[in-house]
């Protein structure tokens, strides 16, 4: 859906936009010399009127831009909406600075990201913030990235079995369900023989609240009903979830295995995770139950085309569910050893089945019927 309309709309914006389309509402404007906000205002704009994001990043502080180099210094990567890969590129389609609010020595600069394709059609994907402080060195007011901001203004942390938890101030941590994720963690890491767990692992309890810590004061995919959820950096070792609490096992068994079964096929990979750790905060049986007597009522539905399915509904991935109906089924027949085979059979679809007829003798013709047969063993 979003690629689409993107598509639509920035074949559009080709021929609409020729000019850097920035904008102050006059709201901020009436108020930026009762309040001083000029200086972090004309930071703000000189950054977004930039010619990319390496001529911006002489706005933004050093240190950041040390880290993540002269491309990704700005670190609110969902607002590269268009994939044009530059961020301040894309801000010059359409941006309104809404507000500048002062915390001590620390400007909160606030902006809508929002595109007019039409006199009735607009979109916002996002309202998001910046900090701009004075770096201490360079005694220049300079941009900052928001998370690393709100993180330490809002959240506390505490380590509990090689996991590091990050959540907010106001939110009483639960060190029985800490210690239970790192008994599955642990668990997994041993069956397997895979490396110790040493994470992030950061929680909301809900998702307004994960994408305003994150910079996102609105984001596009709010939008519909609220479930847990939760993404994985493999590359930081980090987790990021909300809607559910410290016991989120998903993301974390990612940072696990997806580097040691680098050749492991998405259904298989996903199914591992979802059987050791939940998806959406429910356990794989509930799941396969919800699956179980979906097919009860709908008896023509047909696993013939098994790769091709998607969503069962907004809860419940089929990948997920027959994915993790598989690995229970290998690992209940012959442990972590006949798992690993599943998990070692290679990305393709052709290895897929191949994979399935090595370990449960199914050939692709006869997957429907298998299927079935073991979703029905689960009403019982
Ligand atoms: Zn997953």
């Amino acid at each position: 859906m979003r690629i689409l309309l993107t598509c639509v709309l920035f074949t559009g914006f080709i021929f609409i936009s020729n000019s850097q389309r920035i904008f102050i509402d006059a709201n901020l404007e009436q108020n930026l010399d009762l309040f001083q906000l000029r200086e972090p205002l004309r930071l703000w704009l000189d950054f977004l009127r930039s010619d990319d994001d390496a001529d911006g990043s002489k706005y933004w502080n050093q240190h950041e831009v040390d880290e993540f180099g002269e491309n990704d210094y700005f670190q609110l990567n969902d607002l590269d909406y268009f994939d044009l890969g530059d961020k301040i590129k894309t801000l010059q389609y359409g941006t309104i600075v809404l507000s500048i609010t002062k915390i001590d020595s620390l400007y909160k600069i606030m902006s809508q990201l929002k595109f007019d394709y039409s006199d009735s059609i607009t979109m916002t994907p996002f309202i998001f913030h910046v900090y701009a402080k004075i770096d201490k060195e360079s005694g220049r007011l300079q941009l900052y990235n928001p998370f690393p901001i709100n993180k330490a203004l809002y959240t506390k942390s505490k380590k509990v079995g090689g996991i590091t938890y990050v959540f907010s101030k106001d939110h009483h941590f639960n060190k029985r369900l800490a210690m239970k994720q790192s008994r599955v963690l642990k668990r997994v890491a041993k069956e397997f023989n895979l490396g110790s767990v040493n994470y992030t692992f950061f929680f909301a309890n809900n998702r307004k609240l994960y994408y305003e810590m994150r910079g996102y004061d609105f984001h596009f995919e709010n939008i519909g009903a609220e479930h847990p959820s939760g993404k994985a950096d493999l590359n930081k070792n980090e987790v990021y979830s909300f809607g559910s609490n410290e016991y989120y096992p998903h993301e974390l068994l990612h940072l696990l295995i997806n580097p040691k079964f680098k050749n492991a096929h998405l259904w298989f990979n996903e199914g591992f995770v979802t059987y050791f750790g939940q998806s959406r905060g429910k356990s794989l049986d509930w799941h396969i139950k919800k699956l179980a007597l979906h097919l009860n009522s709908h008896p023509e539905f047909s696993f013939s085309n098994l790769l091709e399915l998607k969503n069962l509904d907004d809860m419940t991935d089929y990948r997920y569910v027959i994915g993790g109906l598989f690995i229970k089924i290998a690992y209940k027949k012959g442990g972590a050893e006949l798992v690993a085979q599943l998990l070692n059979g290679g990305k393709s679809e052709e290895e897929f089945y191949s994979s399935l007829s090595i370990v449960f003798d199914v050939q692709k013709s006869e997957v429907d019927s298998f299927i079935k047969k073991e979703l029905v063993r689960a009403l019982d």
